[in-house]
C-alpha cells in the first residue's frame, strides 16, 4: 500500500479505480526516430481514433445538450481532416525524424498561434479548436485515457492539476474524486468539487505515472489523504468511515423542509451556489431556498466560441422554470483571472486576477455583455430571476451597467418581447467596493458579499497560489470587519446583504455572520443542511 498526502478541498471518502489524467499542458519531448515511416502510420492511426473519439462524443452531446452544443465536436473532426495540418505534422515527422507526438506539439502550436493573430473574430476563435484537436491526438498517441471520454465505472482522477474549464467538461457522475499535485484550495477547481459534493485532494505528493491507471485506490477528502492498492485493514476502516458519513447524510436530511430560522426568531435565506443547470438537482436534494449565485461564466468555458443568446436563454429559462418561483441570482460573465476562454482575445495578462476580468470585459466589450443580459432578461418571464454584477470597484461602472440593462430591456419591450424587471445587485469582493459600500448601497438593490476575491485583494494574497495558503485567510480581522460594515451600510440604505463566497459555508461563523446581521447566505448545495443546523442553533442576540 502507497500512502501519499496533500491538502484537503472536500472532505468524504471515495474507493475506486484511478484514472490519470494527464492534460493539455504535459512537457513533450522531441525524440530522435530510425523509422519514419512507422512514425506516419501511428500518426494516421491516431488520427482515425481521434475521429472516431469525436463521433462517438457528438452523438452523446446531442443526446445531452443538443445539436447546436455538439456541432463543435463536428468542427474539431473535420479540421482533422484539414490537409494543411495534417501535412504539416507529417512533415515535421519526414523532415526532423522526429516522434509524432513533438510533431502534433509544435504544429498544434504553430497554428493555433497563427489563428489567435487573426483579425477575424471567427477565425481567432479557432485557436482554441486547433489546441484541442492536437492535445486529443497527444492524448492518444501519449495513451493517456481522455478525462472527458469517461469509462462506464466512476473513477477517481488523478491530474497534475484540472482548469476550470476542463472541469466543467467532466462527466460529475463518472467522477468518484479529485486528486492534484497542484492547485490551490481557493481556486474554482476546488470550488466546483464542492459544489459537485465529491471528496478532492490537491497539493499530491503522487508522482502521475500512466501506470497508475486502473489501481484501486481510496481517497480520504477529510485528512487529505491518498492510498494506493489500499490493504484489507484501511479498506475495512473506510468502508465503515464511510457508512458514518453516510448516516451523518442522513441525519442531516432530516433536517429538510424545516425552516432558517434561529433560536430567538430570525430567519435568514439561505441559498446555494451553482455552476451549471445539472446542479440544481443537488440545490433540490439539499433543499435550499433558492439559488444566491449561478457563475454563469462557466456556460462560456470549455468550448471555442461565445455561447448564443438563444442558447443562454434556454439554459436561465430552464433554470427559471424548473426552480418554480425560488429565487434565482445569475452573476453576469465574471471570465478572466483562472477562468479563461481563449476566444474572447483577452491574451496573456501580467497580472491577469487584476486584469481583465468579469464586467470589464463586460463594459469593454458591450456586444458580449448586452447578449448575455438579452438572454436573461427574456428568461425572467419564466420565474424569479435577480441580476447580479461581479468585481464592481467604482460607481460609474454601475451607473452604466444600469444604462446598458435599461437599453436592453427597452429594446426587447419594443420588440414585444414580455420581460420583468429584476433585482440588480452587485458583488462586494473589492476593497474599493467595500470602502464606497454606503454610496453604492443607493445605487443596487442588494449585496453579495464575495468572501473569495475579498480576500485575496484585501491580504494581497493570490488565492491561486497554493504556497499562499497559510497567508490567505479569509477569517483575517480585516475581511470580517469589512463584511460588518458592508452589512451595516447595505442596512442603512435599506438593502439587504449576503454572502456568496465560501466563507459563508464556514460553520463556525455562522453566528457571528448571524448577530453581524446578515440576511442571505448561499453556498455549496452541499453544505447547505449543515448551516441550516448552525442557524437554527444559534441566537440572533445574547
Ligand atoms: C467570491 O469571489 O467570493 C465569489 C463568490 O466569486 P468567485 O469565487 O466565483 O470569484
Ligand atoms: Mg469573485
Amino acid at each position: 500500500m502507497e500512502i501519499y498526502s496533500g491538502k484537503s478541498v472536500y472532505g468524504g471518502i471515495a474507493i475506486g479505480r484511478l484514472r490519470v489524467f494527464t492534460g493539455s499542458e504535459s512537457q513533450v519531448k522531441r525524440i530522435r526516430i530510425d523509422d519514419t515511416a512507422a512514425e506516419l502510420e501511428r500518426l494516421e492511426k491516431a488520427r482515425e481514433k481521434a475521429k472516431e473519439q469525436l463521433k462517438q462524443l457528438y452523438e452523446k452531446a446531442v443526446r445531452e445538450i443538443g445539436e447546436a452544443s455538439a456541432a463543435i465536436f463536428e468542427i474539431h473532426a473535420m479540421m482533422l481532416d484539414d490537409s494543411d495540418y495534417i501535412e504539416s505534422a507529417e512533415n515535421i515527422i519526414r523532415t526532423q525524424s522526429v516522434n509524432a507526438e513533438y510533431a502534433v506539439s509544435v504544429t498544434g502550436d504553430n497554428f493555433s498561434n497563427l489563428f489567435s493573430t487573426m483579425e477575424d473574430e471567427y477565425m481567432k476563435a479557432r485557436a482554441a479548436d486547433v489546441k484541442d484537436i492536437s492535445d486529443r491526438l497527444l492524448r492518444i498517441l501519449c495513451e493517456s485515457p481522455d478525462a472527458f471520454d469517461s469509462s462506464d465505472e466512476p473513477e477517481i482522477i488523478l491530474a497534475d492539476d484540472l482548469a476550470p474549464s476542463q472541469t466543467v467538461q467532466l462527466d460529475k457522475e463518472k467522477v468518484l474524486a479529485f486528486v492534484t499535485v497542484h492547485g490551490s484550495s481557493n481556486s474554482h477547481t476546488a470550488i466546483l468539487a464542492r459544489t459537485m459534493n465529491i471528496p478532492a485532494i490537491i497539493g499530491c505528493s503522487v508522482k502521475l505515472d500512466s501506470s497508475l491507471n486502473g489501481k484501486t485506490a481510496v481517497v480520504d477528502g477529510g485528512s487529505g489523504r491518498l492510498y494506493i492498492n489500499p490493504d484489507k485493514d484501511l479498506l475495512d476502516e473506510m468502508r465503515s468511515k464511510r457508512s458514518e458519513e453516510i448516516e451523518q447524510q442522513k441525519l442531516l436530511q432530516s433536517l429538510k423542509d424545516k425552516e432558517d430560522i434561529t433560536l430567538d426568531g430570525r430567519k435568514i435565506r439561505l441559498y446555494a451556489n451553482i455552476g451549471s443547470l445539472s446542479d440544481i438537482a443537488a440545490v433540490f436534494l439539499n433543499d435550499a431556498g433558492g439559488i444566491g449565485l449561478f457563475r454563469s461564466e462557466f456556460i462560456y468555458l470549455g468550448r471555442s466560441s461565445l455561447p448564443t443568446e438563444e442558447e443562454q436563454f434556454q439554459i436561465y429559462r430552464k433554470a427559471a422554470e424548473t426552480l418554480a418561483g425560488k429565487k434565482l441570482i445569475i452573476r453576469t460573465l465574471d471570465i478572466g483571472a483562472d477562468k479563461q476562454a481563449d476566444y474572447l482575445g483577452i491574451g496573456q495578462e501580467e497580472n491577469p486576477a487584476m486584469g481583465c476580468r468579469a464586467i470589464r470585459i463586460c463594459l469593454t466589450q458591450p456586444e458580449i455583455f448586452k447578449a448575455q443580459l438579452r438572454a436573461i432578461y427574456r428568461a425572467t418571464a419564466f420565474g424569479d430571476i435577480s441580476i447580479m454584477y461581479p468585481m464592481i470597484t467604482s460607481l460609474w461602472e454601475l451607473k452604466e451597467i444600469h444604462r446598458i440593462a435599461d437599453e436592453v430591456r427597452h429594446e426587447l419591450l419594443d420588440k414585444g418581447i414580455e420581460c420583468g424587471e429584476p433585482e440588480q445587485g452587485i458583488m462586494i469582493e473589492t476593497p474599493a467596493a467595500v470602502e464606497i459600500s454606503d454610496i453604492l448601497a443607493e445605487e443596487a438593490d442588494f449585496f453579495s458579499i464575495g468572501t473569495n476575491d475579498l480576500t485575496q485583494y484585501t491580504l494581497a494574497a493570490d488565492r491561486q497560489n497554493p504556497r499562499l495558503d497559510d497567508f490567505y485567510d479569509p477569517r483575517h480581522p480585516a475581511v470580517m470587519r469589512m463584511i460588518k460594515r458592508v452589512i451595516d451600510n447595505g442596512h442603512k440604505a435599506g438593502i439587504w446583504v449576503g454572502i456568496c463566497g465560501e466563507l459563508g459555508a464556514d460553520t463556525e461563523l455562522t453566528e457571528t455572520f448571524i448577530r453581524m446581521g446578515i440576511d442571505e447566505l448561499s453556498v455549496s448545495p452541499s453544505s447547505v443542511l449543515k448551516i441550516r443546523e448552525k442557524i437554527r442553533n444559534s441566537r440572533m442576540n445574547l
